[in-house]
């Protein structure tokens, strides 16, 4: 087997676990790996270290299947997929709450040592998406050990991150295993339905790492104004509506979002008299709401993600500073802010204080009331903490 060797003292992270290994701690490439390729890793000393996928055009140049000494092939991802499976199952998505709901995230790469992979499955339909060299390498074998541990039929494909493009991948979208499912698909979430674009839609074609937030706009929503902005297909809209919101008003730059929004109103018999969409840009649109002095009972900001990485947490922080400063200003006095975060580069202390500051310059009085994150189907190992990327506040404005 190939090998890559460590220069001298740079195994202190792999000790600890944590599955990257970045180009600068390797001294030297043994024998030419193909991209994907598994590799030992060795310390100077060359100690073994852990088994790993290789990624020459990436500066995480290798992640770790396995820090045991033992084969990586068709049976250890089958192992691998299992507990993944059995996780969700046992504690999360059971038989019982299969009718409430249906979908959630099956494999969350790195936080279930699959570095690289990550399935969703919505209903009967599996969408995966791969990430690296690895997970590229194994694909066909993931896919066939997929369906042969959940008893399912279709893998539908969704390699377009651009994250790939790091790995020298090019995009691929398309039906890796089985027939086209009829489209768009509808599942359950929480007794409520939803229609997912698994071709064209966000990620694997919705945010499942929201669910346990939107349930709780659910049950904060009753009587109130609500404004939802960054709403997509109206996941949080929804929720309000089926909560009893007085009325809801929803912000999204893309149109086809707002399509499905309304129809997923329709499909769930909630009122559309309480309901309006508005298409446009949400940091103009909350400047124009505060000059014509307008005010919400419950405001939502779900915005996309300022900050991939560490590098643009500056220029992110501004961007959330500058859209909680104005829900602030636009909640009335015992309104309710509920306000996330996806960048992995801006960490939860960090978050609080833009939010703090937020408060500040809007000249508003708040308090925390409670903190939020990333549903349990996308867990957080606890030698990988990259994986925990959500975070939200719920805020409430005192004067
Ligand atoms: N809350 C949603 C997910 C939001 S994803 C849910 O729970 O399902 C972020 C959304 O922000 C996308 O729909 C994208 O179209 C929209 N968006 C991105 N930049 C925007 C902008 N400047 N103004 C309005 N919408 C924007």
């Amino acid at each position: 087997m190939s090998a890559i060797i460590l220069k001298a003292g740079r195994e202190r992270s792999l000790l600890r676990r944590h599955p990257w290994l970045f180009s600068g701690a390797i001294q030297q490439v043994k024998d030419e790996p193909a991209s994907g390729e598994t590799v030992d890793l060795l310390s100077f000393e060359r100690q073994f270290l852990a088994r790993a996928s290789y990624s020459p055009n990436s500066q995480i140049r290798a992640r770790v299947w396995t820090f045991e000494d033992e084969p990586v092939d068709k049976e250890f991802f089958r192992k691998r997929i299992r507990s993944a499976i059995a996780m969700r199952s046992s504690l999360l998505f059971g038989e019982e709450s299969q009718a409430t709901a249906d979908s959630y995230r099956l494999i969350y790469a790195e936080s279930d040592s699959l570095p690289g992979l990550i399935v969703d499955r919505y209903r009967d339909v599996l969408v995966l998406q791969s990430l690296t060299a690895g997970s590229e390498f194994w694909k066909e074998i993931l896919a066939d050990l997929l369906l042969e541990e959940t008893g399912l039929s279709i893998v539908y494909e969704r390699s377009d991150a651009d994250v790939r493009e790091l790995e020298g991948l090019e995009p691929k979208i398309g039906l890796l295993r089985g027939t086209n499912p009829q489209l768009p698909l509808t599942i359950y979430e929480h007794n409520l339905k939803f229609l997912i674009n698994i071709e064209q839609g966000h990620k694997t074609g919705s945010y499942l790492d929201q669910r346990e937030n939107r349930r709780r706009v659910r049950e904060l929503a009753k009587d109130k104004d609500v404004l939802d902005c960054f709403c997509y297909t109206g996941g949080f809209t929804v929720n309000a509506l089926a909560g009893g919101a007085k009325s809801v008003l929803s912000v999204d730059s893309s149109a086809d979002a707002l399509a499905l929004c309304k129809e997923n109103i329709s499909i769930n018999n909630l009122p559309p008299t309480r309901h309006t969409v508005l298409e446009g840009d949400v940091f103009q649109l909350l400047r124009k709401f505060r000059d014509e002095n307008r005010s919400f009972d419950l405001i939502i900001l779900d915005p996309p993600k300022f900050a991939p990485t560490a590098a643009q947490a500056d220029r992110a922080a501004r961007g959330y500073k500058d859209i909680n400063l104005l829900a602030f200003k636009l909640l009335r006095p015992g309104g309710i802010l509920v306000t996330f975060s996806c960048s992995g580069g801006i960490d939860a202390g960090l978050f609080q204080k833009i939010i703090a500051g937020s408060a500040l310059d809007a000249g508003v009085e708040a308090q925390i009331i409670e903190r939020l994150s990333q549903a349990a189907d996308h867990p957080v190992s606890l030698h990988f903490p990259e994986g925990a990327y959500l975070k939200g506040l719920i805020c409430y404005k005192l004067r």
